[in-house]
């Protein structure tokens, strides 16, 4: 039995994969301390860890101190977010020992926090990983096309809060890559090989285990009884970019009124009353087991979220991308490279449009059995069980 740090204060997409690892270290003998926010406690305390947290509004308030227009930008917000978490973390396990952490690749100073404990580290990655040379290229990109007036003030930034995390933590940060990936000697990635972007490239210290899916931790929900057979057009934008009243109204437009049963996840922040008059075969929710959903849907059309992605074609979904944000673009760009579903772009979009698409991806033969090749090697994957023999050899070869 090793006593594990798991620190991960990120959104219901960096959450999510790691239920089921988590679930499974403690099965095999593990005690997990477990960081997040308050949000999802109960969701982490169902698979026996100790729970503790960081305070949500302010995390969020420093990450976004950084501003949101550039990379260094978010590097910068990500960095404030260090005063949050590290101090709270340090003191919440003040005479503790951890034989190891696992951190999230992006949200909760993993690799500042691995450094202040000297004890060995695990990235738990639930987006495709980024390498330190492709990652350099798009920095690279800021610094040569953006005007100087605006990289100078970020970049001092940036030297003000490195220095800052060298002074309070005897951490030195050697490069953004480090403070935005958060790189450690074993990487596990929740995707496959296949699937990730020129996957070949990455060496063996990166274990691609595919998606991280449970079925022991499904929610059941009264109302999927309704839909039950119907093979609904399946709509949701995920948790974080999904206000989008106009085009929840535009999915109205399209499908209200047809022969289509379409299930709607709008999110926690827009009211159902917002969007007026729901037809009759549209069943609308802030909220929905999602993987019960997508077992029975025919179509998906998402944001383009890592996990929402491989959730559908977990299930052999297949997909409209429509991304908003972050990592989507990339994401919607690799649906459309393995031929399992179309991109379309949200500022331009119209409801002639999307119903347009739906019919293609519904009609045409390809989509489907791209799908369903994505479908046999996600489920022929290891997933969380392969993550935690992973985390096993990990521990071998540290002599945890
Ligand atoms: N999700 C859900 N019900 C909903 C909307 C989302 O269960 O109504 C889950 C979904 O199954 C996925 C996660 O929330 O696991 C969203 O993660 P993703 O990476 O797709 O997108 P994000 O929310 O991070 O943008």
């Amino acid at each position: 039995m090793a006593r594990v740090l798991f620190i991960n204060t990120g959104s219901e997409g960096h959450i999510n994969p790691t239920i089921a690892v988590v679930e499974e270290l403690i099965s095999r003998g593990e005690e997990v301390m477990y960081f997040t926010i308050e949000e999802f406690r109960e969701r982490i305390e169902k698979t026996g860890a100790t729970v503790q947290t960081i305070n949500a509004q302010k995390f969020i308030k420093a990450f976004v101190s950084g501003g949101r227009n550039y990379l260094l930008e978010r590097i910068n917000g990500l960095l404030h977010t260090a005063d949050i978490v590290i101090p709270s973390v340090l003191e919440q396990i003040q005479g503790e020992q951890f034989d190891y952490i696992i951190h999230d690749s992006m949200f909760g100073c993993g690799h500042i926090l691995a450094q202040i404990l000297k004890i060995p580290s695990i990235n738990s990655c639930t987006s495709f990983v980024e390498s330190k040379a492709s990652f350099d290229r798009g920095l690279e990109d800021f610094f040569k096309k953006v005007p100087t007036e605006i990289v100078n003030p970020i970049y001092d930034q940036y030297q003000v809060l490195t220095g800052r995390v060298k002074e309070k933590y005897g951490v030195e940060i050697h490069s953004p890559y480090e403070v935005f990936c958060n790189p450690a000697p074993f990487t596990i990635v929740y995707t496959t090989r296949e699937f990730q972007p020129c996957g070949d490239e990455f060496d063996q210290t990166y274990k691609f285990v595919g998606p991280s899916i449970s079925s022991r931790l499904s929610q059941e929900s009264p109302y999927l009884h309704d839909i039950n057979g119907k093979s609904p057009i399946y709509i949701s934008l995920g948790t974080v970019f999904n206000q989008a009243i106009n085009f929840y109204k535009l999915c109205i437009k399209a499908f209200g009124n047809t022969d289509f049963s379409v299930v709607m996840s709008i999110g926690k922040v827009v009211q159902i009353s917002d969007l007026g008059e729901i037809p009759k075969n549209f069943f609308v929710k802030n909220y929905v087991p999602q993987q019960e959903v997508l077992k029975d849907s025919k179509l998906f059309i998402t944001h383009g979220g890592m996990n929402s992605v491989h959730e559908g074609l977990y299930y052999g979904v297949p997909l409209i991308v429509i991304p908003q944000s972050a990592d989507q673009p990339v994401i919607a760009g690799q649906v459309a490279n393995i031929g399992a579903g179309v991109q379309l772009d949200m500022q331009s979009l119209t409801a002639n449009q999307l119903r347009k698409a739906a019919d293609r991806v519904l009609s045409e033969p390809s989509f489907h059995l791209a799908a369903a090749k994505m479908k046999e090697s996600f489920q022929k994957s290891g997933g969380y069980q392969q993550a935690v023999d992973e985390i096993f050899e990990f521990k071998r070869q540290y002599n945890i």
